[in-house]
């Protein structure tokens, strides 16, 4: 049993059965316990795997295209150049690389970046070398200022809540106990007005999540970014009005019981990019592409030749499979999405569709 387990087991015998929200706030971010502030769950040793862990080309064509968004804006300067939940901070790393021969972007650029754990911010201060770097602990700290934001698989670790159909209302998952055991289990359906708007795409019986964290924090960069100009991207997997059961755990890259070891797995929700979209106004959203897609419009096929010239045998083949798997339809290719925040009256940023 984790320590985790019995704090929550306490908590629910004391006060009752708690939402998927806040059992998955303290299995991730609980300051002792929690699954990101203990460790690092990324890489082949780790948990799972993100794309700027499988090729630097991911950080690079990315962070090209933060930059190209800057130069169409009129290089404003200072701005603030910044990602949410950077892991090892591996893709700002990349992305930093890719830019280095932007004219006046690095000297323009005030890298802040919105981590919640403190294990991550260190391995993050070691990924950066001497780079100036700030962190925040969320984006209510960023300044006013032009904002170019990108967040890859940030958006996935907020805690959601989850609701299933009925007549005339819902009746939402909550995390209970059965003797010892932690257990699923389900309130009485009740109206609630913040799924007023999907009664009418959703028949009895269906499965609803929602991110009550994510349109605040998408609030916030649409406000800087219409204010002061900018642009965000931001990837994750999901779609469109997402429906069904997302929520999953995974240990040593494979899936895993949720409440089987609390702390311990990584908790995610597939992201609903609509919600996200329609919180960024007043500054605008992009249509939502797939990632495969988007990295193609951005030239990773030329990319990743030119990276192959110079590599052999062993090298060359995982950088392929590499390439393969951001790209590929049957891979991460068309799972994960891309969305572009920017300001109203301008052009999105390259790759993207207003
Ligand atoms: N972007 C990275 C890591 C994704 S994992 C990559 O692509 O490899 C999620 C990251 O978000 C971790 O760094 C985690 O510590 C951070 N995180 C999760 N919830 C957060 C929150 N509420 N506030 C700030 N950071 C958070």
């Amino acid at each position: 049993m984790t320590a985790l387990a019995d704090l929550l087991r306490r908590r629910i015998a004391a006060t009752g059965p708690l939402t998927l929200a806040d059992y998955m706030a303290d299995c991730l971010l609980h300051p002792d316990h929690g699954y990101y502030a203990t460790r690092d769950p990324f890489g082949a040793a780790g948990d799972f795997t993100t794309a700027p862990e499988i090729s630097q080309m991911f950080g690079e064509l990315l962070g090209l295209c933060l930059a190209q968004a800057w130069l169409d804006q009129g290089a404003p300067a200072p701005f603030t150049l910044t990602e949410l939940g950077p892991g090892r901070g591996t893709l700002m790393a990349d992305l930093l690389r890719a830019t280095r021969a932007v004219p006046g972007f690095h000297t323009a650029a005030r890298v802040t970046l919105v981590e919640a754990s403190a294990t991550l911010r260190g391995i993050q201060r070691r990924t950066l070398g001497d780079h100036p770097v700030t962190w925040a602990d969320t984006v209510e700290a960023l300044p006013d200022a032009p904002l170019f934001l990108i967040a890859n698989e940030f958006f996935d670790a907020l805690p959601i809540r989850q609701f299933t159909r009925h007549m005339n209302g819902w009746a939402e998952t909550v995390v209970g106990l059965d003797g010892d055991r932690l257990t699923l289990g389900r309130t009485p359906p009740a109206p609630l007005a913040a799924l007023d708007h999907r009664l009418s795409d959703t028949a009895p019986g269906e499965i609803v999540e929602i991110c009550p964290a994510a349109a605040p924090i998408m609030g916030r960069i649409g406000g800087l970014i219409a204010r002061h100009g900018g642009a965000a991207l931001v990837i994750d997997y999901g779609g469109w009005h997402s429906r069904g059961d997302t929520f999953q755990a995974l240990q040593d890259h494979r899936p895993t019981d949720p409440l089987a070891a609390p702390g311990h797995a990584d908790l995610t929700a597939h992201v609903d990019f609509e919600p996200l979209a329609r919180a960024a106004a007043p500054a605008r959203a992009s249509r939502m592409i797939e990632q495969g897609a988007l990295l193609q419009r951005l030239g990773i096929d030329q990319r990743a030749a030119r990276l192959a010239q110079s590599l052999t045998g062993a090298a060359q083949e995982s950088h392929l499979a590499a390439h393969r798997r951001l790209t590929d339809r049957a891979e991460m290719g068309s799972l994960f999405k891309a969305l572009a925040v920017y300001p109203p009256h301008l052009p999105p940023p390259p790759g993207f569709d207003a």
